[in-house]
Protein backbone atom coordinates (compact mmCIF):
# COMPACT_ATOMS: atom_id res chain seq x y z
CA UNK A 1 0.00 0.00 0.00
CA UNK A 2 1.69 3.11 -0.93
CA UNK A 3 2.47 6.05 1.96
CA UNK A 4 0.18 8.78 1.09
CA UNK A 5 0.32 10.50 4.01
CA UNK A 6 3.21 13.27 3.10
CA UNK A 7 0.57 14.91 1.11
CA UNK A 8 -1.14 16.29 4.30
CA UNK A 9 2.41 18.16 4.91
CA UNK A 10 2.03 21.66 4.77
CA UNK A 11 3.77 21.89 1.82
CA UNK A 12 0.42 20.98 -0.35
CA UNK A 13 -2.67 22.52 -1.02
CA UNK A 14 -5.82 21.31 -2.38
CA UNK A 15 -5.31 21.60 -5.99
CA UNK A 16 -1.71 19.15 -5.39
CA UNK A 17 -3.58 16.59 -3.63
CA UNK A 18 -6.21 16.51 -6.35
CA UNK A 19 -3.58 16.57 -8.83
CA UNK A 20 -1.87 13.62 -7.12
CA UNK A 21 -5.37 11.63 -7.31
CA UNK A 22 -6.19 12.33 -10.62
CA UNK A 23 -2.19 10.93 -11.75
CA UNK A 24 -2.61 8.00 -9.79
CA UNK A 25 -5.87 7.20 -11.28
CA UNK A 26 -4.54 7.94 -14.75
CA UNK A 27 -1.42 5.52 -13.88
CA UNK A 28 -3.32 3.01 -12.71
CA UNK A 29 -4.85 2.67 -15.88
CA UNK A 30 -2.07 3.26 -18.42
CA UNK A 31 0.89 2.21 -16.92
CA UNK A 32 3.56 0.25 -17.22
CA UNK A 33 3.64 0.95 -21.04
CA UNK A 34 6.31 -1.94 -23.48
CA UNK A 35 9.78 -0.07 -23.36
CA UNK A 36 10.24 -2.58 -26.54
CA UNK A 37 10.17 0.05 -28.97
CA UNK A 38 11.65 2.60 -26.51
CA UNK A 39 11.74 5.44 -29.19
CA UNK A 40 7.98 4.62 -29.99
CA UNK A 41 6.86 4.25 -26.28
CA UNK A 42 8.26 7.44 -25.57
CA UNK A 43 6.20 9.20 -28.51
CA UNK A 44 3.44 7.36 -27.44
CA UNK A 45 3.96 8.60 -23.28
CA UNK A 46 4.38 12.56 -24.35
CA UNK A 47 1.37 11.68 -26.42
CA UNK A 48 -0.85 10.25 -23.73
CA UNK A 49 0.01 12.68 -20.93
CA UNK A 50 -0.62 15.29 -23.69
CA UNK A 51 -4.26 14.30 -24.17
CA UNK A 52 -4.67 13.60 -20.69
CA UNK A 53 -3.43 17.30 -19.69
CA UNK A 54 -0.52 16.39 -17.63
CA UNK A 55 1.87 18.29 -19.70
CA UNK A 56 -0.01 21.15 -19.03
CA UNK A 57 1.94 21.21 -15.82
CA UNK A 58 5.55 20.82 -17.78
CA UNK A 59 5.92 25.06 -18.91
CA UNK A 60 4.65 27.76 -19.02
CA UNK A 61 5.44 31.10 -17.17
CA UNK A 62 4.37 30.01 -14.18
CA UNK A 63 6.07 26.86 -13.63
CA UNK A 64 4.63 25.37 -10.54
CA UNK A 65 7.39 23.22 -8.66
CA UNK A 66 5.44 21.16 -6.03
CA UNK A 67 3.54 19.91 -9.40
CA UNK A 68 6.57 19.13 -11.43
CA UNK A 69 7.41 16.79 -7.85
CA UNK A 70 4.53 15.32 -7.80
CA UNK A 71 3.90 14.13 -11.14
CA UNK A 72 7.33 13.10 -11.73
CA UNK A 73 7.40 11.01 -7.91
CA UNK A 74 4.25 9.24 -9.21
CA UNK A 75 5.26 8.53 -12.38
CA UNK A 76 9.01 6.91 -12.00
CA UNK A 77 7.03 5.44 -9.17
CA UNK A 78 4.97 3.24 -11.72
CA UNK A 79 7.40 3.66 -15.04
CA UNK A 80 10.56 5.31 -14.93
CA UNK A 81 10.35 6.02 -18.84
CA UNK A 82 6.93 7.49 -18.31
CA UNK A 83 8.81 9.84 -15.65
CA UNK A 84 11.59 10.80 -18.37
CA UNK A 85 8.85 11.61 -21.04
CA UNK A 86 6.88 14.19 -19.30
CA UNK A 87 10.17 15.53 -17.28
CA UNK A 88 11.86 16.10 -20.41
CA UNK A 89 9.05 18.25 -22.05
CA UNK A 90 9.84 20.49 -18.87
CA UNK A 91 13.60 20.74 -19.22
CA UNK A 92 13.60 20.97 -22.74
CA UNK A 93 11.39 24.05 -23.19
CA UNK A 94 12.37 25.02 -19.30
CA UNK A 95 14.25 28.28 -21.35
CA UNK A 96 10.94 29.20 -23.29
CA UNK A 97 9.17 28.70 -20.20
CA UNK A 98 11.29 31.17 -17.94
CA UNK A 99 12.83 33.38 -20.51
CA UNK A 100 10.96 32.46 -24.22
CA UNK A 101 9.53 35.29 -26.49
CA UNK A 102 5.79 35.51 -27.49
CA UNK A 103 7.04 33.61 -30.87
CA UNK A 104 9.41 30.52 -29.34
CA UNK A 105 6.31 30.41 -26.33
CA UNK A 106 4.15 29.03 -29.11
CA UNK A 107 6.63 25.96 -29.08
CA UNK A 108 4.89 25.34 -25.60
CA UNK A 109 1.66 25.12 -27.04
CA UNK A 110 2.62 21.94 -29.20
CA UNK A 111 4.90 20.28 -26.13
CA UNK A 112 2.38 21.18 -23.39
CA UNK A 113 -0.01 19.02 -25.82
CA UNK A 114 1.67 16.32 -25.93
CA UNK A 115 2.02 16.96 -30.06
CA UNK A 116 5.83 18.26 -30.01
CA UNK A 117 8.95 16.58 -28.35
CA UNK A 118 11.51 18.95 -26.42
CA UNK A 119 15.04 18.41 -25.28
CA UNK A 120 17.77 20.34 -23.51
CA UNK A 121 21.38 20.34 -24.96
CA UNK A 122 24.29 21.27 -22.59
CA UNK A 123 26.63 19.31 -22.48
CA UNK A 124 29.37 18.31 -24.82
CA UNK A 125 32.02 15.30 -25.00
CA UNK A 126 34.43 17.55 -23.46
CA UNK A 127 32.54 19.75 -21.30
CA UNK A 128 29.61 17.97 -18.93
CA UNK A 129 30.28 19.53 -15.20
CA UNK A 130 32.09 22.11 -16.93
CA UNK A 131 29.56 24.13 -18.48
CA UNK A 132 31.77 27.03 -18.72
CA UNK A 133 33.79 25.40 -21.11
CA UNK A 134 31.20 24.92 -24.23
CA UNK A 135 32.81 24.95 -27.26
CA UNK A 136 30.14 24.67 -29.63
CA UNK A 137 29.58 28.09 -31.13
CA UNK A 138 27.22 30.37 -32.66
CA UNK A 139 28.62 33.09 -34.85
CA UNK A 140 26.63 36.45 -35.60
CA UNK A 141 26.48 36.71 -39.29
CA UNK A 142 23.97 38.97 -41.46
CA UNK A 143 21.02 38.89 -39.08
CA UNK A 144 21.03 35.46 -37.59
CA UNK A 145 23.97 33.03 -36.54
CA UNK A 146 25.75 30.11 -37.37
CA UNK A 147 25.85 27.58 -35.44
CA UNK A 148 28.82 24.80 -35.54
CA UNK A 149 29.80 21.82 -32.86
CA UNK A 150 29.15 19.22 -31.23
CA UNK A 151 26.47 17.81 -28.25
CA UNK A 152 26.46 14.68 -26.53
CA UNK A 153 23.96 12.58 -23.93
CA UNK A 154 20.69 14.54 -25.07
CA UNK A 155 17.63 12.99 -23.78
CA UNK A 156 15.50 12.72 -26.65
CA UNK A 157 17.89 13.44 -29.44
CA UNK A 158 16.53 11.52 -32.55
CA UNK A 159 13.21 11.80 -31.29
CA UNK A 160 12.83 15.93 -30.61
CA UNK A 161 10.91 18.80 -32.66
CA UNK A 162 12.69 21.07 -30.62
CA UNK A 163 15.99 21.82 -29.00
CA UNK A 164 17.37 24.20 -26.89
CA UNK A 165 21.08 24.77 -27.57
CA UNK A 166 23.71 26.44 -25.66
CA UNK A 167 26.48 28.14 -27.13
CA UNK A 168 29.26 30.02 -27.00
CA UNK A 169 28.47 33.50 -28.77
CA UNK A 170 31.66 35.25 -27.23
CA UNK A 171 30.22 38.29 -25.23
CA UNK A 172 33.23 37.35 -22.97
CA UNK A 173 35.32 34.49 -21.91
CA UNK A 174 33.67 31.55 -19.93
CA UNK A 175 30.53 31.55 -18.55
CA UNK A 176 29.59 35.02 -19.77
CA UNK A 177 30.00 34.23 -23.37
CA UNK A 178 27.04 31.58 -23.78
CA UNK A 179 23.48 31.96 -25.43
CA UNK A 180 20.20 29.55 -25.46
CA UNK A 181 18.80 29.21 -28.88
CA UNK A 182 15.67 27.53 -29.70
CA UNK A 183 16.56 24.97 -32.50
CA UNK A 184 13.43 23.29 -34.36
CA UNK A 185 14.53 19.74 -35.89
CA UNK A 186 14.12 20.13 -39.06
CA UNK A 187 17.21 22.58 -39.43
CA UNK A 188 19.21 22.02 -42.44
CA UNK A 189 22.57 21.00 -40.59
CA UNK A 190 21.20 18.93 -37.61
CA UNK A 191 23.04 15.78 -37.99
CA UNK A 192 21.88 12.93 -35.65
CA UNK A 193 25.54 11.84 -34.80
CA UNK A 194 24.87 8.72 -32.71
CA UNK A 195 22.45 7.13 -30.85
CA UNK A 196 23.62 6.46 -27.25
CA UNK A 197 22.64 3.08 -25.51
CA UNK A 198 22.31 3.15 -21.27
CA UNK A 199 21.97 0.71 -19.01
CA UNK A 200 18.24 1.83 -18.78
CA UNK A 201 17.34 2.54 -22.00
CA UNK A 202 15.69 6.26 -23.20
CA UNK A 203 16.18 7.88 -26.50
CA UNK A 204 19.43 9.46 -26.30
CA UNK A 205 22.31 10.84 -28.91
CA UNK A 206 25.34 12.73 -29.35
CA UNK A 207 24.39 15.83 -32.07
CA UNK A 208 26.33 17.62 -34.68
CA UNK A 209 25.20 21.38 -35.88
CA UNK A 210 26.76 21.60 -38.99
CA UNK A 211 26.87 24.94 -40.22
CA UNK A 212 23.65 25.32 -39.19
CA UNK A 213 21.82 28.78 -39.68
CA UNK A 214 19.60 30.54 -37.03
CA UNK A 215 17.57 33.40 -37.40
CA UNK A 216 18.32 36.15 -34.68
CA UNK A 217 14.12 35.06 -33.38
CA UNK A 218 15.83 32.08 -32.01
CA UNK A 219 17.88 33.73 -29.33
CA UNK A 220 16.28 32.84 -25.90
CA UNK A 221 16.38 36.33 -23.59
CA UNK A 222 19.48 38.10 -24.39
CA UNK A 223 23.41 37.41 -26.18
CA UNK A 224 25.59 36.66 -23.51
CA UNK A 225 23.04 34.81 -20.26
CA UNK A 226 22.80 31.13 -21.60
CA UNK A 227 24.52 30.34 -18.54
CA UNK A 228 22.21 32.21 -16.15
CA UNK A 229 19.31 30.46 -18.09
CA UNK A 230 20.68 27.02 -17.84
CA UNK A 231 20.73 27.58 -13.92
CA UNK A 232 17.78 28.88 -13.82
CA UNK A 233 16.26 25.99 -15.76
CA UNK A 234 18.30 23.56 -13.56
CA UNK A 235 17.57 25.77 -10.54
CA UNK A 236 13.76 24.51 -11.33
CA UNK A 237 14.42 20.91 -12.59
CA UNK A 238 17.10 20.22 -10.06
CA UNK A 239 14.56 19.46 -7.30
CA UNK A 240 12.16 17.28 -9.52
CA UNK A 241 15.03 14.89 -9.96
CA UNK A 242 15.18 14.60 -6.75
CA UNK A 243 11.56 13.71 -6.75
CA UNK A 244 11.75 11.21 -9.75
CA UNK A 245 14.74 9.75 -7.40
CA UNK A 246 11.95 9.42 -4.49
CA UNK A 247 9.27 8.43 -6.75
CA UNK A 248 11.39 5.02 -7.68
CA UNK A 249 12.66 4.47 -3.81
CA UNK A 250 8.87 4.68 -2.51
CA UNK A 251 8.31 1.52 -5.58
CA UNK A 252 11.19 0.13 -3.88
CA UNK A 253 10.04 -0.17 -0.49
CA UNK A 254 6.29 -0.75 -1.49
CA UNK A 255 7.79 -3.50 -3.55
CA UNK A 256 9.90 -4.77 -0.20
CA UNK A 257 7.03 -4.12 2.33
CA UNK A 258 4.65 -6.86 -0.18
CA UNK A 259 7.89 -9.40 -0.41
CA UNK A 260 8.80 -9.74 3.03
CA UNK A 261 5.56 -9.83 4.32
CA UNK A 262 4.64 -13.01 2.32
CA UNK A 263 8.03 -15.31 1.91
CA UNK A 264 7.23 -17.45 4.63
CA UNK A 265 11.39 -18.05 5.59
CA UNK A 266 12.05 -20.32 8.93
CA UNK A 267 8.13 -21.27 9.74
CA UNK A 268 7.41 -17.18 9.63
CA UNK A 269 7.03 -14.07 7.19
CA UNK A 270 10.37 -12.87 6.27
CA UNK A 271 9.59 -9.69 8.21
CA UNK A 272 9.37 -11.34 11.37
CA UNK A 273 13.12 -11.00 11.05
CA UNK A 274 14.29 -8.16 13.07
CA UNK A 275 17.58 -7.50 10.83
CA UNK A 276 14.70 -7.66 7.87
CA UNK A 277 12.57 -4.72 9.72
CA UNK A 278 16.26 -2.72 10.41
CA UNK A 279 16.39 -2.61 6.42
CA UNK A 280 12.63 -1.45 6.35
CA UNK A 281 13.04 1.14 8.73
CA UNK A 282 16.11 2.55 7.21
CA UNK A 283 14.33 2.14 3.77
CA UNK A 284 11.48 3.84 4.96
CA UNK A 285 13.55 6.73 7.15
CA UNK A 286 15.45 7.52 3.69
CA UNK A 287 11.93 7.97 1.63
CA UNK A 288 10.55 10.34 4.15
CA UNK A 289 14.00 12.65 4.49
CA UNK A 290 14.17 12.49 0.74
CA UNK A 291 10.38 14.02 0.34
CA UNK A 292 11.01 16.40 3.01
CA UNK A 293 13.98 17.83 1.34
CA UNK A 294 12.67 17.74 -2.23
CA UNK A 295 9.19 19.14 -1.39
CA UNK A 296 10.87 22.27 0.81
CA UNK A 297 12.66 22.83 -1.98
CA UNK A 298 9.93 23.21 -4.28
CA UNK A 299 7.77 24.67 -1.91
CA UNK A 300 10.26 27.45 -1.51
CA UNK A 301 10.59 27.86 -5.37
CA UNK A 302 7.11 28.04 -5.25
CA UNK A 303 6.63 30.93 -2.76
CA UNK A 304 9.16 33.15 -4.72
CA UNK A 305 12.37 32.38 -3.56
CA UNK A 306 15.07 34.12 -6.66
CA UNK A 307 17.07 31.20 -6.45
CA UNK A 308 17.24 27.39 -4.68
CA UNK A 309 20.55 26.76 -4.78
CA UNK A 310 21.24 25.15 -1.62
CA UNK A 311 17.47 23.22 -1.22
CA UNK A 312 17.59 21.99 -4.46
CA UNK A 313 20.83 20.77 -4.15
CA UNK A 314 20.89 19.15 -1.28
CA UNK A 315 17.26 17.44 -2.50
CA UNK A 316 18.72 16.04 -5.50
CA UNK A 317 22.02 15.06 -3.65
CA UNK A 318 20.25 13.02 -0.81
CA UNK A 319 17.25 11.59 -2.69
CA UNK A 320 19.13 10.45 -5.73
CA UNK A 321 22.11 8.74 -3.22
CA UNK A 322 19.08 7.72 -0.99
CA UNK A 323 17.02 6.20 -3.36
CA UNK A 324 20.20 4.32 -4.81
CA UNK A 325 20.78 2.76 -1.14
CA UNK A 326 17.18 1.72 -0.66
CA UNK A 327 16.99 -0.17 -3.59
CA UNK A 328 19.82 -2.02 -3.04
CA UNK A 329 18.52 -2.84 -0.17
CA UNK A 330 14.89 -3.54 -2.19
CA UNK A 331 17.40 -6.07 -4.62
CA UNK A 332 19.19 -8.20 -1.46
CA UNK A 333 15.76 -8.60 0.09
CA UNK A 334 14.14 -10.22 -2.69
CA UNK A 335 16.73 -12.40 -3.02
CA UNK A 336 17.96 -14.16 -6.17
CA UNK A 337 14.16 -12.74 -8.10
CA UNK A 338 15.79 -9.07 -7.10
CA UNK A 339 18.96 -9.68 -9.89
CA UNK A 340 16.57 -11.17 -12.54
CA UNK A 341 16.01 -9.60 -15.57
CA UNK A 342 12.48 -8.05 -15.79
CA UNK A 343 11.73 -7.73 -12.23
CA UNK A 344 10.88 -4.48 -11.11
CA UNK A 345 13.71 -3.88 -8.66
CA UNK A 346 16.05 -5.25 -11.12
CA UNK A 347 14.71 -2.29 -13.03
CA UNK A 348 14.79 0.29 -9.94
CA UNK A 349 18.31 -0.55 -9.68
CA UNK A 350 19.18 0.03 -13.64
CA UNK A 351 16.83 3.21 -13.46
CA UNK A 352 18.23 5.01 -10.32
CA UNK A 353 22.11 4.79 -11.80
CA UNK A 354 22.23 7.76 -14.00
CA UNK A 355 20.04 10.23 -11.42
CA UNK A 356 23.30 10.68 -9.58
CA UNK A 357 25.47 11.85 -12.84
CA UNK A 358 23.24 14.21 -14.80
CA UNK A 359 21.99 17.54 -14.15
CA UNK A 360 24.89 17.64 -12.07
CA UNK A 361 26.55 14.42 -10.47
CA UNK A 362 26.42 13.96 -6.69
CA UNK A 363 29.68 15.85 -6.47
CA UNK A 364 29.07 19.04 -7.71
CA UNK A 365 25.63 18.62 -5.24
CA UNK A 366 28.42 18.65 -2.78
CA UNK A 367 30.44 21.21 -4.07
CA UNK A 368 27.19 23.94 -4.55
CA UNK A 369 25.74 23.05 -1.10
CA UNK A 370 29.59 23.92 0.33
CA UNK A 371 29.70 27.02 -1.19
CA UNK A 372 26.01 28.31 -0.06
CA UNK A 373 26.64 26.97 3.75
CA UNK A 374 30.78 28.71 3.49
CA UNK A 375 28.64 31.54 2.31
CA UNK A 376 31.55 31.88 -0.64
C1 LIG B 1 21.29 9.16 -19.03
C2 LIG B 1 21.82 10.54 -19.21
C3 LIG B 1 21.00 11.54 -19.72
C4 LIG B 1 21.49 12.83 -19.94
N1 LIG B 1 20.69 13.78 -20.51
C5 LIG B 1 21.21 15.00 -20.81
C6 LIG B 1 20.42 15.98 -21.51
O1 LIG B 1 19.25 15.76 -21.84
N2 LIG B 1 21.01 17.17 -21.83
C7 LIG B 1 22.30 17.46 -21.50
O2 LIG B 1 22.75 18.56 -21.81
N3 LIG B 1 23.06 16.56 -20.82
C8 LIG B 1 22.54 15.35 -20.47
N4 LIG B 1 23.31 14.41 -19.82
C9 LIG B 1 24.71 14.73 -19.52
C10 LIG B 1 24.98 14.92 -18.04
O3 LIG B 1 24.45 16.13 -17.58
C11 LIG B 1 26.49 14.79 -17.85
O4 LIG B 1 26.82 13.42 -18.05
C12 LIG B 1 26.95 15.26 -16.48
O5 LIG B 1 26.85 16.66 -16.38
C13 LIG B 1 28.39 14.84 -16.21
O6 LIG B 1 29.22 15.24 -17.26
P1 LIG B 1 30.25 14.19 -17.90
O7 LIG B 1 29.52 12.95 -18.26
O8 LIG B 1 30.98 14.90 -18.96
O9 LIG B 1 31.21 13.81 -16.71
P2 LIG B 1 32.45 14.69 -16.18
O10 LIG B 1 32.12 16.14 -16.25
O11 LIG B 1 33.68 14.21 -16.85
O12 LIG B 1 32.48 14.28 -14.64
C14 LIG B 1 32.81 12.93 -14.27
C15 LIG B 1 32.78 12.81 -12.76
O13 LIG B 1 33.74 13.69 -12.19
C16 LIG B 1 33.29 14.10 -10.92
N5 LIG B 1 33.25 15.56 -10.86
C17 LIG B 1 32.92 16.41 -11.87
N6 LIG B 1 32.98 17.69 -11.45
C18 LIG B 1 33.34 17.66 -10.14
C19 LIG B 1 33.55 18.64 -9.14
N7 LIG B 1 33.39 19.96 -9.41
N8 LIG B 1 33.92 18.25 -7.91
C20 LIG B 1 34.08 16.93 -7.64
N9 LIG B 1 33.87 15.94 -8.54
C21 LIG B 1 33.51 16.30 -9.77
C22 LIG B 1 31.89 13.49 -10.72
O14 LIG B 1 31.99 12.27 -10.01
C23 LIG B 1 31.44 13.24 -12.13
O15 LIG B 1 30.45 12.22 -12.23
C24 LIG B 1 22.83 13.13 -19.58
C25 LIG B 1 23.63 12.13 -19.02
C26 LIG B 1 23.15 10.86 -18.84
C27 LIG B 1 24.06 9.80 -18.25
Amino acid sequence: MVDRTFLDWPFFEDRHRALAAALEEWCAANLPVDHGDVDGACRGLVSALGAAGFLQHSGGEALDVRSLCLIRETLARHDGLADFAFAMQGLGMGAVSLFGSEEQREWLGRTRAGEAISAFALSEPASGSDVAQISTTAVADGDGYVLNGEKTWISNGGIADVYTVFARTGEAPGAKGLSAFLVPADTPGLEIAERLEVIAPHPLARLRFNDMRLPREALIGTAGSGFRIAMSVLDVFRSTVGAAALGFARRALDESLARTGSRQLFGAPLNDLQMVQGHLADMALGVDASALLVYRAAWTKDMGAPRVSREAAMAKLHATETAQQVIDAAVQLHGGDGVRHGHIVESLYREIRALRIYEGASDVQKVVIARQVMGA
